[in-house]
């Protein structure tokens, strides 16, 4: 017959690393994850995706141009870079009460904050991004959208991944009522 451990009364582990001064490891490099959501706009016949005008039948409902794709690889840089009070996210640098934001260029705020990161010290490793759309097809405009991104970011077109999935016809994308976007950025210490 075996006694049943009493996990309760185990000796102590080993103290492997002293508890009074911690090391802080930070590694050199940094991942940030950005989101976003537009409404549709039926009354409208473009949208502003990655920087690119693409005619398709309605636009999207937003402050600034709506370009859904870059405020979510805006919002990734902010997350990965983590400036600090004023910098936390696109609402927070452009807010929507501010009329200079209205209808602005979503490439010119996207090109301000990556420069800010750059003066943090950090550069661009990669970026993976995924649009949800349920129309337009996009496979037309991708290699496109990829070099518009790459160009506003001021990197090479193999550091940007786009990829598009439709909504299956359910939810709000599938439905025709928004599109959305998630990007994920890797900084890395840079040395320019
Ligand atoms: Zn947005």
């Amino acid at each position: 017959m075996t006694m049943k451990q009493d996990l309760t009364n185990l000796p102590a582990a080993p103290q492997t690393v002293p508890r009074t001064t911690p090391t802080v490891f930070l590694p050199p490099f940094r991942i940030g994850l950005g989101d976003d959501t537009h409404r549709i706009d039926h009354a409208a016949d473009y949208i502003t995706l990655g920087g690119l005008r693409i005619p398709c039948g309605f636009g999207l409902v937003g402050h600034s141009d709506a370009d859904v794709l870059l405020h979510a690889i805006t919002d990734a840089l902010l997350g990965a870079a983590a400036l600090g009070d004023g910098f936390r996210d696109i609402g927070e640098i452009f807010p929507d009460t501010d009329p200079a934001n209205q209808d602005r260029d979503s490439a010119e705020m996207l090109r301000i904050v990556s420069e800010q990161v750059r003066r943090a010290s950090w550069q661009i490793g990669n970026l993976d991004c995924i649009v949800h759309a349920q129309q337009p097809k996009l496979q037309p405009h991708r290699t496109q959208i990829q070099e518009r991104v790459a160009a506003i970011l001021n990197i090479q077109r193999e550091q940007v991944s786009i990829k598009a999935k439709t909504g299956e016809h359910v939810g709000p994308v599938g439905r025709l009522e928004a599109i959305t976007a998630t990007a994920v950025v890797l900084l890395v210490r840079g040395i320019y």
